[in-house]
C-alpha cells in the first residue's frame, strides 16, 4: 500500500460560533490526485490553510509528508509546492524576474546561478509561459498569473502539490491547460491535493475524492471504488411487460424504454431474455455518477 502523504485526525476549526471544519480525517496517499470537493463556504480553504500551517487548528492532528504540522513546518514546507488564494507576485516585474526572486529568497545560496537560471526557464516552459517574455506581471491575464503561481510551486520539484481552487476564474482553455499540466505532473510522480467546488472537474481528473459538506467530510474514497459496478444492468427493450414478468423479482425499476435489473452475468441475462422472445436493444452495466454519490452522501447527514 502506498505511503500516506497527508493525514489528519479529528481536524477542526471554529471561528467564534462558526464551525468551519469539523472532525475531518483526511487520508491522501502517495501518487493520488486527490480532489477535495465542497460547495462555497464548506471549509475547503480553511482546511488547506491548516494543512500548510497558515491557520491554526482548534483541535485535531495533521501529518504532512510524514511530519507533524505545524510544528515541523520549517522542514515540511520547503518540500511541498502550494498555491493558495491566487499567487502573490510583484506586479512591476516580469514572470521570470518574480521566479528568480522567489527562488533566491527561498534558497539562499543553494544551486549555482546557471543551474537556477536553467530551472527557472524549465518551469516557465512547463507551465506554458515564455521565459523570454519580459512584460510585467501586472499585464498578465488571470490564467497567466495562475500559471506563474504554479511555476513558483514547482521550482523545487516537490513530491506534493497542495492547490486551493487551481482553476478558479480561468476560462475553459485555461482550465483544460491546468488540468493537463496537473495530470502530467502526477504521471511523473507528483502527489496532488487540490480543492474545487466543481464536481465535473474532480470527476475528470482525480483518483481519490473527499467531499466536504458544511465542515464535515461526508465521503472519502477512491474514484475507482465509487465507480465500481453496482451489480445492476440497464436493459433497453420495447417489450417491457414480458421482460418484467420473465425477470420477476429481479427488476429494480422500470425506465422509459426498459428496466433496471439485478444480475450477476450479463450474457446469461441477455440469453434468457432473447430465448423468451424479449427483444433487447441495449444492455449496459449501471454505475453511479459522482454527482449521485455526492448527493447521497450529503443527504445522509
Ligand atoms: P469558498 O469556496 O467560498 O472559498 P470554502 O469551502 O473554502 O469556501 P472556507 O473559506 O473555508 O470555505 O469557509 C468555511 C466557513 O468558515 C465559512 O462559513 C466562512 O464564513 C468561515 N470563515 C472562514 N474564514 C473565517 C475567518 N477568518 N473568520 C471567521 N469566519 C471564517
Amino acid at each position: 500500500m502506498s505511503e500516506p502523504v497527508i493525514r489528519t485526525q479529528g481536524l477542526s476549526k471554529t471561528y467564534g460560533p462558526v464551525q468551519a471544519v469539523a472532525e475531518v480525517d483526511l487520508d491522501v496517499r502517495e501518487g493520488d490526485v486527490y480532489g477535495f470537493l465542497g460547495a462555497n463556504g464548506s471549509g475547503k480553504t480553511t482546511t488547506v490553510r491548516m494543512l500548510l500551517g497558515l491557520v491554526l487548528a482548534t483541535a485535531g492532528t495533521i501529518e504532512v509528508l510524514g511530519r507533524s504540522m505545524p510544528s515541523a513546518a520549517s522542514s515540511v514546507l520547503p518540500r511541498l509546492g502550494a498555491l493558495v488564494e491566487g499567487p502573490g507576485a510583484y506586479p512591476h516585474l516580469s514572470g521570470r524576474a518574480n521566479l528568480v526572486l522567489f527562488d533566491a529568497a527561498a534558497r539562499r545560496g543553494g544551486l549555482g546561478r546557471a543551474r537556477r537560471r536553467a530551472r527557472t526557464n524549465e518551469v516557465l516552459e512547463q507551465v506554458g509561459l515564455d521565459p523570454a517574455d519580459s512584460r510585467p506581471v501586472k499585464t498578465y491575464s488571470l490564467g497567466m498569473r495562475q500559471r506563474l503561481g504554479l511555476a513558483a510551486a514547482l521550482m523545487r520539484r516537490p513530491p506534493l502539490l497542495v492547490l486551493d481552487e487551481p482553476t478558479n476564474g480561468l476560462d475553459p482553455q485555461g482550465i483544460r491547460d491546468m488540468r493537463e499540466l496537473m495530470l502530467g505532473l502526477n504521471r511523473d510522480g507528483t502527489t496532488i491535493f487540490f480543492s474545487s467546488h466543481l464536481l465535473t472537474e474532480v470527476e475528470q481528473m482525480c483518483t481519490r475524492v473527499g467531499v466536504l459538506d458544511r465542515g464535515r467530510l461526508v465521503l472519502q474514497e477512491d474514484l475507482a471504488t465509487l465507480r465500481a459496478p453496482t451489480g445492476r444492468f440497464v436493459v433497453r427493450t420495447p417489450d417491457v411487460g414480458p421482460a418484467v414478468s420473465l425477470l420477476d423479482g429481479r427488476v429494480e425499476r422500470r425506465t422509459p424504454d426498459g428496466v433496471v435489473v439485478r444480475a450477476e452475468d450479463p450474457a446469461a441475462l441477455n440469453a434468457a431474455l432473447v430465448q423468451a422472445g424479449v427483444r433487447v436493444s441495449g444492455l449496459t452495466p449501471l454505475s453511479h455518477t459522482l454527482e449521485e454519490i455526492v448527493l447521497a452522501a450529503s443527504e445522509q447527514r
